[in-house]
């Protein structure tokens, strides 16, 4: 038998944005636990703005489990948050709201700033660096520093190996700026093994004194790109049938329900969506091919391959609960007839 570190991992109830939560415990296996045998735990919900003082408890449901390659022994262990019961979603457990669906596939590309000391890793103490232009995926001292890659590569290896499907990185527009991408094939795949992503980040950011800002606009309205978190998502009928008349449909149906998609694509999103800096207006919703100015962006193959393949949704944004994006897209996605 081996004493493993079960991290359980959960999401608080913190708004505008869910912050991530873990707590440790130790239990014996003869081998590397599956997900059956992890037992349900609970703890102190009024901390974490999930409860009442008077009753507190509420319950960890294990829903997905992986190799955490930092610790000796390491399990993390992604949970969804439950009432007492044990069987009923708490209200702050968004994944619950996401349809089962294995052919739904999401691809979602996470910007975000390093920050140290109240600002960008990089900008000085006073005043601003060179200006935009040379740091997006670029190379050298000068636009990238010295921390932040070893930061991503570390981070990269990490997710790697706790078996992420991590796609790729880039150092972003902004100084400071970096993103990394997770695509998963399920409703549930991308957006669980982002969270984990996001909680990977932050642990290994701790022994650099580093900060993840998460926020779409730290730098508020100047001229340094904000922080998006674009979804790409394909479903079986849109690989597999998809045609311009239903391509047209989901378009519209997308364009009825922007109040809903914008809702849930993150925190103060007018500050980031307003047409500049490569982003679609908030107050509309557009399509295009091949257009980073559009609300959804349609890669030129998929108009190649008779309106089939994945659509671009530039608009969620870095702060974003990728389990509310995913549920949203699908519902609206499902409110088209398919023939
Ligand atoms: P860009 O920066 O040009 O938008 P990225 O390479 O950063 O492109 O991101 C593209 C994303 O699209 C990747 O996360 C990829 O996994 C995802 N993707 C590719 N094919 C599909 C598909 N069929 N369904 C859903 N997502 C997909
Ligand atoms: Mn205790
Ligand atoms: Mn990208
Ligand atoms: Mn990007
Ligand atoms: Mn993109």
């Amino acid at each position: 038998m081996t004493k493993y570190k079960l991290e359980y991992i959960w999401l608080d109830g913190y708004a505008p944005a869910a912050n991530l939560r873990g707590k440790t415990q130790i239990k014996e296996f003869a081998e590397f636990p599956k997900l059956e045998q992890l037992p349900l735990w609970g703890f102190d919900g009024s901390s974490t703005r999930q409860a009442e003082g008077k009753s507190s408890d509420c319950v960890l449901k294990p829903v997905a489990v992986y190799p955490d390659p930092a610790r000796k022994n390491g399990v993390l262990v992604m949970c969804e948050v439950m009432m007492p019961d044990g069987v009923t979603p708490h209200p702050s457990n968004t994944r619950a709201t996401v349809l089962d669906d294995e052919g739904a596939w999401f691809g979602f590309e996470q910007e975000y700033f390093f920050y140290k000391d109240g600002r960008p890793l990089g900008f000085p103490e006073n005043g601003f660096p060179a200006p935009q232009g040379e740091y997006y995926t670029g190379v050298g001292y000068k636009n990238v520093g010295s921390i932040a890659r070893q930061i991503v590569e570390e981070h990269l290896d990490l997710c790697l190996e706790a078996g992420i499907n991590h796609e790729g990185i880039n150092a972003e527009v902004a100084k400071g700026q970096w993103e990394f991408q997770i695509f998963g094939k399920g409703s549930k795949k991308a957006a669980d093994e982002m969270w984990l992503a996001r909680y990977l980040l932050q642990r290994l950011t701790e022994k650099y004194e580093i900060d993840i800002e998460y926020h779409c606009k730290p730098l508020g309205d100047t001229d340094w790109n904000g922080s998006g978190m674009h979804a790409n998502f394909s479903t079986d009928y849109l690989r597999d049938v998809g045609g311009k008349a239903y391509f047209e449909a989901l378009m519209e149906a997308f364009g009825d329900a922007r109040e809903e998609h914008i809702a849930v694509y993150g925190p103060d999103n007018h500050l980031r969506l307003t047409g500049k800096h490569e982003t679609a207006s908030i107050d509309v919703f557009t399509w295009g091919v091949a257009d980073r100015g559009a609300s959804v962006r349609v890669p030129h193959s998929f108009v190649r391959n008779d309106y089939r393949g994945y659509l671009e949704d530039r608009r969620p944004n870095s702060q974003g609960d990728p389990y509310q994006i995913a549920s949203q897209i699908l519902k609206t996605i499902n409110s088209v007839p398919t023939s």
